[in-house]
């Protein structure tokens, strides 16, 4: 018996939404709340008209503000707060959780929305200096929050969506069950997805664009190895969607895996890109499209990536016409009763299949399945200590048992080719 506010009503969040709906024993009261009402309202009705016992509301809440939120917040009186807005909004929904005394958990980790900001710049800066990656997201700004949610009893629980997230929970489940030690951790996340567009993003384009055009990275016997975008790339034969060319990049989890598992020396990060997308996104970059600081046109203030957003399909629309599969996974090596091992550990997901089951694509899907299993761990009291944690700190076992049940089956191989 439990009542969650979902703040956000984007690709991720309908699918989270939905799968909450399934889980009706956990959530009993649902409130979608986000900027724009109407597509809460939409997706409300687009529940209601396939069956649900879950009590749904609506509400329309800017998420930058602090205040609305409390207000929004002590009025519904949720026993949780899943966040699947964007990242710029993670720290007020933080605020105003610790305000009402109420759970947090989201899929992607803070960062700003202007990088321009001299204030944040500054902090951005030492912050590259001291640590040696330049990823515009960090985990900092939300572990600074550890001692608060300790001393309010809270749990925030930070990125439950795949990547991180699930991947997150794969390497705890192999430390737990596979391992005495771990050496090395790649992350594997093939999109073997076709939306016949020449170049389109699947998921929010912004965030999208932003992390791949940036710098890649992974850490090495505790330590960030910086590249420039794009400069390392494999080529992978992923189980059931082929040879694909893959790309290191920053990621998220790599920066708690290095904290939570200090002992492993190597953590990498790969996704899969093809030349058409690399090719359009090396020349919307030579132009400024990416760029992030307003422009004035004709009288007007424009952010050039937004308004290139404004141009792109909207990754929701591209359900119905991507088919393919994805594969995200992780390959570790280390060590079990002294003897050498390897594993994969993955999820194979089919575009149209979700697209069936709930009018997603894959990539959505895969983030809104592990949003929602997060949520019911934490509101269940399974995943519930006071602090600021990452998925990779609680016991696995519950969340691997969720994924085969709401619709992310995994696959252990015992013998997988290693990437070099
Ligand atoms: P979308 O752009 O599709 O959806 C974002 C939603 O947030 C929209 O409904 C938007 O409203 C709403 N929103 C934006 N700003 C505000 C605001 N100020 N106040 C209230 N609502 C707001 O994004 P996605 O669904 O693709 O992504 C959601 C989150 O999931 C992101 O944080 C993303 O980084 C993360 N993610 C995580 C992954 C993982 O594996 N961990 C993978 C993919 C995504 P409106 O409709 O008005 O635009």
């Amino acid at each position: 018996m439990s009542r969650l506010l979902v703040i956000g009503c984007g690709g991720v969040a309908q699918v989270a939404i939905q799968k909450c709906c399934q889980n009706s024993e956990t959530f009993t009261e649902l409130m979608i709340a986000s900027r724009t009402e109407s597509k809460c309202i939409e997706l409300k009705e687009k529940i209601e008209k396939a069956g649900t016992s879950v009590k749904l509301s609506t509400a329309k809440v800017d998420a930058d503000s602090k205040d609305e939120l409390v207000k929004l917040i002590s009025s519904y009186k949720p026993d949780a707060v899943l966040n699947v807005a964007l990242p710029y909004q993670d720290l007020t929904i933080m605020d105003a959780c610790l305000e009402c005394k109420v759970d947090y958990i989201d899929t992607a980790n803070y960062e700003p929305e202007d990088t321009d900001d001299p204030e944040w710049r500054a902090i951005y800066e030492k912050r590259c200096a001291e640590k040696g990656f330049t990823a515009y997201f960090d985990y900092s700004w939300q572990w600074a929050y550890e001692e608060k949610f300790k001393e309010a009893g809270l749990t925030a629980l930070l990125g439950t969506g795949f990547d991180p997230g699930v991947t997150s929970v794969f390497t705890a489940y192999a430390a737990k069950h596979y391992f005495d030690e771990i050496d090395t951790i790649d992350i594997l996340d093939c999109n073997g997805g076709d939306h016949g567009y020449p170049f389109a993003t699947n998921f929010n384009p912004e965030i999208n664009l932003r992390e791949v055009s940036a710098n890649g990275s992974y850490m090495e016997n505790g330590k960030w190895v910086e590249t420039k975008p794009m400069e390392i790339k494999r080529v992978y034969n992923f189980p059931e969607v082929g040879e694909k060319d893959m790309y290191l990049l920053h990621h998220e989890e790599i920066e708690a895996l290095g904290r939570n598992f200090p002992n492993v020396k190597r953590i990498r990060f790969f996704m899969t890109f093809g030349q058409s997308y690399l090719t359009h996104m090396k020349c919307l970059e030579n132009v400024g499209m990416l760029s992030t600081s307003p422009i004035n046109f004709d009288g007007k203030e424009i952010v050039p990536i937004q308004f290139l957003k404004a141009l792109l399909p909207d990754p929701a629309s591209l359900g119905p016409i991507t088919v393919g599969k994805t594969n995200i996974g992780c390959i570790f090596t280390g060590r079990k009763d002294g003897k050498e091992r390897q594993i994969y550990i993955y999820n194979v997901c089919d575009h149209q299949e979700c697209y069936k089951e709930l009018g997603s694509q894959a990539i959505s899907y895969t983030t809104g399945v592990p949003a929602m299993i997060g949520t019911a761990l934490v509101v269940k009291g399974l995943w519930k200590k006071p602090g600021v944690f990452t998925t990779d700190e609680f016991d696995p076992d519950p969340y691997m048992e969720m994924l085969n049940t709401y619709g992310l089956p995994w696959v252990v191989d015992e013998n997988p080719v290693l990437v070099d």
